[in-house]
């Protein structure tokens, strides 16, 4: 049986270590606290290719000023925690993108991505409390709703069916909506799914399959000998295997320094916060506030507001002006979630990259270390699409997108 390590039991991890344990191979993940407890499970539960547009195409210098010195703007940078170098690789990607439109495959293969991810779902035992076609992208801001409704448009060139509503026709859908709501989009193939049951039921899925989770370790040290990658963790433990692949989040790049590479991977912070459910007051749609960056989906047993992001290196504080921010969003928008209590706060990283495209395949000279991070904002999105990739290059060889690629970046050896 051919053996596999993977470093991080988040939801790439864990989705790659099935797709590879359904097809025969031998399975090691080793997880350095519980698998799921970063991000995987500290998101707001969309599946939304739709949605996908990196987020550097949205940068210019005036926006990058706002977002350096606004303490109420959605989108949060503090450049010598984030680093200058990272700063000037996004504003040169953006250049990029808007060139070269071959990021858009993701979004192409929206469907494929869904479809993947349910391949997965088929296989859990348990109520994921998964829906399709209930995401509302809501505006209040009429310049805004236009733009959304141009989106629509480019979305249905892609082969991406959105309805666009009216502030009275959404309020028919979901009548908890504030008044002042003009308009929004209805994504059609779009899904959501509690996030921590669905790796929940991962978790319980890779072991019925054979996958050895090895939780609260760490790997440390990665070497290549003979073209044959090796993981040593802080507890001194060896483990090799015909193949490495590592979806360590946004902790890799530190895991791949000692191998004298560079791989540019940084974590934006986003917050959580769960509010109860009591009696009557339930929503039945995930709505999207796309003008403040926030998502509040409704699960069985509470409300999660999730949302915001923070370039600013590992700082896992949670500053009450930030979770002000949501708080403010969500009572313009929906004012009776006022009435809920607040039941949990947290916050997640989510792994970046300077264009927002993950980074999945092997090394560049180390055909048997693969790499599969950098999601960002739609790492459970494009989850099980990951660990399709990596199983059909280690299967059958096929080779994954160049775009996705670590070889799309110059200079990543030192
Ligand atoms: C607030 C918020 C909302 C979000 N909403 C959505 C959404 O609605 N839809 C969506 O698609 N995405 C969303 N995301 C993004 C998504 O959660 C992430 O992209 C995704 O979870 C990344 O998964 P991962 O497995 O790459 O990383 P992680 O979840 O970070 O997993 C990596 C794992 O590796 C482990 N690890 C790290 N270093 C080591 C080591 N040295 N040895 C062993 N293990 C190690 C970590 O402990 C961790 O468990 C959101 C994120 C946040 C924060």
């Amino acid at each position: 049986m051919t053996k596999v390590i993977i470093i991080g039991g988040g939801v790439i991890g864990l989705s790659t270590s099935l797709y590879l344990a359904k097809a025969g191979y031998d399975i090691i993940i080793l997880e350095k606290y519980k698998p799921g407890s970063q991000a995987s499970k500290k998101n707001a539960g969309l599946i939304v290719p739709s949605m996908y547009i990196p987020y550097p195409i949205s940068i210019d210098y005036i926006k990058l000023l706002k977002w350096i010195f606004s303490p109420s703007s959605p989108i949060k940078i503090a450049p010598t925690k984030l680093g200058y170098k990272t700063i000037k690789s996004i504003l040169m990607s953006r250049k990029y993108l808007i060139e070269n439109q071959e990021w858009r495959i993701l979004r192409r293969l929206g469907r494929e991505a869904i479809n993947s991810i349910k391949n997965l779902m088929n296989f859990i035992d348990m109520d994921i409390e998964a829906s399709t076609g209930k995401i509302l992208e809501v505006y209040i801001n009429e310049e805004a709703f236009r733009e959304a409704e141009e989106y629509a448009v480019e979305l249905k060139n892609d082969g991406i069916d959105t309805d666009i509503l009216s502030g009275s026709e959404l309020r028919e859908i979901e009548p908890r909506l504030s008044k002042h709501i003009i308009g929004g989009l209805r994504y059609k193939i779009d899904m959501s799914i509690n996030p921590v049951k669905y790796i929940d039921g991962l978790t319980k899925l890779a072991r019925t399959y054979g996958v050895k989770i090895i939780e609260r370790t760490s790997a440390q040290k990665i070497i290549v000998k003979n073209k044959y990658p090796v993981v040593y963790t802080e507890k001194g433990e060896r483990f090799s295997g015909e193949y490495v692949v590592v979806a360590a989040g946004p902790w890799t790049s530190s895991l791949l320094n000692p191998l004298g590479i560079d791989l540019p991977v940084y974590p934006a912070k986003g917050y959580i916060m769960e509010l109860s459910n009591f009696n009557g007051n339930n929503l039945t749609h995930q709505l999207m506030i796309e003008e403040e960056k926030v998502v509040v989906n409704p699960f069985k047993e509470f409300i999660r507001i999730a949302g915001i992001m923070d370039l600013m290196g590992f700082d896992n504080k949670i500053p009450y002006n930030r979770l002000e921010i949501i708080m403010n969003c969500v009572n313009k928008y929906v004012p009776i979630l006022k009435k809920h209590k607040i039941i949990g706060i947290d916050s997640g990283f989510r792994p970046c990259t300077p264009d927002e495209i993950p980074i999945i395949g092997p090394l560049p000279n180390h055909p048997r270390l693969l790499i599969a991070v950098g999601h960002c904002r739609f790492g459970l999105t494009f989850s099980a699409l990951t660990a399709k990739f990596i199983y059909e290059y280690i299967e059958k060889h096929i080779q994954i997108p160049r775009i996705l690629q670590p070889t799309r970046f110059k200079n990543i050896f030192r």
